[in-house]
């Protein structure tokens, strides 16, 4: 198999260095080596004059919604057929992996088995896309979040409901006989379903408990939406691995996420909220009006306050989740970084490290993924421009000219000028 040489590039590895002038070698579907001399060239080598470019490993999503593409209200998931919404998944997929995204770590999708058939035909090669965790329906309970029904209007959600604990083991070994990765589950309220808002709790401890038991008794991961202080202690007692929003925070729970800090995994999905008080939803009637009777603001300001705290207690932050709105497009969740940078306290490196590093720790690879170092999986990105200079480089495909994963590249918009192919004999430089 032939080597890809990546030569004069600025090397952020995601491992705490400061980045470097160098070289990156890629053989197979690893890093071979990385150095701030230049590699010594095979003949046969593709060599990348990367002169002027950032490279760093690709970023993870941390909270997909493959399916997700315009939408405005639930029914946009209801509604549509799932041989439709396969292709709107695989477009998803393909936003992700041509803005950078090398991984996607799943939360749910529009129908069950959405994200594990786009997954299926990445992984065999036939379609283009990152790294895929499927999610599969979210996990919600009677009358909370996802229930759409009424007594007088049964209506299917884009979720599966279950009312105690012998319902809620039957679901996620369902999910898991279905190929799902990332089981999800509802545990607190949301904005959008006024009957339960942010800061209630409606699923049971028992009830995230034996999810948890059983999504891990398959080798599967669960997750958790949870805003409310209560719903994350649950969680953080019942073993969830990732949290989602996590918004609302009192000491213990901030006591009990540090302790926890080297197993858990926590997503805020700043990018929806932050984009309906900016006025980015406007045009489809979520207005900042409107977010104010939704009570955004103060779930906005205790995002703030909760994820800047959970960040000098060194949590493990992934950035990404709720992208594929009708003012949000899929391939866009880089915004996220600006957030962190400006809100959170981050620094633009540390930052990085949320999209990368801390990715590649979520997606499982043991620690071979999300850092640029000899032996890790080649999943790497080269940008036109400095992210450590303007982080805002990242919150689109545009600046993104090439994407490897797995050592296949997956884009490149590189001029024809800037690749070779080493003659042989060629002496080293
Ligand atoms: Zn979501």
């Amino acid at each position: 198999m032939g080597r890809t040489v990546i030569h004069n590039a600025t090397l952020f590895t995601a491992t705490g260095k400061d980045a470097f002038r160098g070289d990156l070698v890629v053989e197979g579907d690893r890093i071979a080596s990385i150095s701030p001399t230049s590699a010594q060239l095979r003949e046969g080598d593709i060599v990348i004059d990367a002169t002027g470019l950032f490279c760093m490993p690709g970023m993870t999503e941390g909270h997909a919604h493959l399916s997700f593409e315009n939408v405005t209200a639930t029914e946009d998931l209801i509604t549509p057929c799932p041989e439709t919404q396969v292709f709107t998944a695989a477009r998803g997929a393909k936003a992700l992996i041509e803005a950078g995204f090398t991984s996607a770590y799943g939360a749910s999708e529009a129908k069950l088995k959405l994200a594990v058939a786009v997954r299926d035909e990445v992984n065999a090669g036939r379609l283009p896309g990152p790294r895929i965790r499927a999610g599969g329906l979210e996990i919600t309970v009677t009358g909370a979040m996802g229930d759409e029904s009424k007594a007088h209007n049964p209506r299917q959600g884009p979720s599966t409901i279950v009312d105690g604990v012998d319902e809620m083991r039957r679901a996620v070994r369902l999910h898991c006989r279905e190929g799902i990765d990332n089981i999800k589950l509802d545990v607190s309220g949301d904005p959008f379903y006024p009957a339960t808002p942010a800061h209630t709790t409606p699923m049971t401890f028992e009830e995230i408990l034996v999810a948890a038991e059983t999504a891990h008794a398959y080798g599967r991961k669960i997750n958790a939406h949870t805003r409310s202080i209560e719903g994350s202690k649950r969680c953080v007692r019942a073993g969830v691995d990732g949290l989602f929003h996590t918004e609302y925070a009192d000491e213990e729970l901030l006591d009990m996420m540090e302790e926890a800090r080297d197993r858990i995994f926590v997503v805020p999905t700043v990018g929806l909220f932050a984009q309906i008080m900016a006025g980015e939803a406007s045009a489809h009637g979520l207005t900042p009006e409107v977010g104010g009777y939704m009570n955004i603001p103060d779930l906005l300001e205790n995002s703030v306050k909760t994820h800047s705290e959970l960040r000098r207690r060194g949590i493990r932050h992934l950035i990404g989740g709720d992208y594929g709105f009708g003012w949000s497009k899929q391939g866009t969740q880089g915004r996220d970084l600006k957030f962190f940078v400006d809100h959170y306290g981050y620094s633009p490196a540390e930052a990085l490290l949320c999209a990368t590093r801390n990715g590649g720790l979520a997606m499982g690879y043991g620690g071979d993924l999300g850092t640029l170092e000899a032996g890790s999986l080649a999943d790497l990105i080269l940008v036109a421009g400095d992210p450590l200079a303007d982080i805002s480089v990242l919150s689109g495909p545009e600046k993104v000219v090439f994407v490897m994963r797995a050592g296949d590249v997956q884009k490149s918009t590189l001029p024809a000028a800037s690749l070779a192919v080493a003659p042989a004999l060629q002496a080293a430089e």
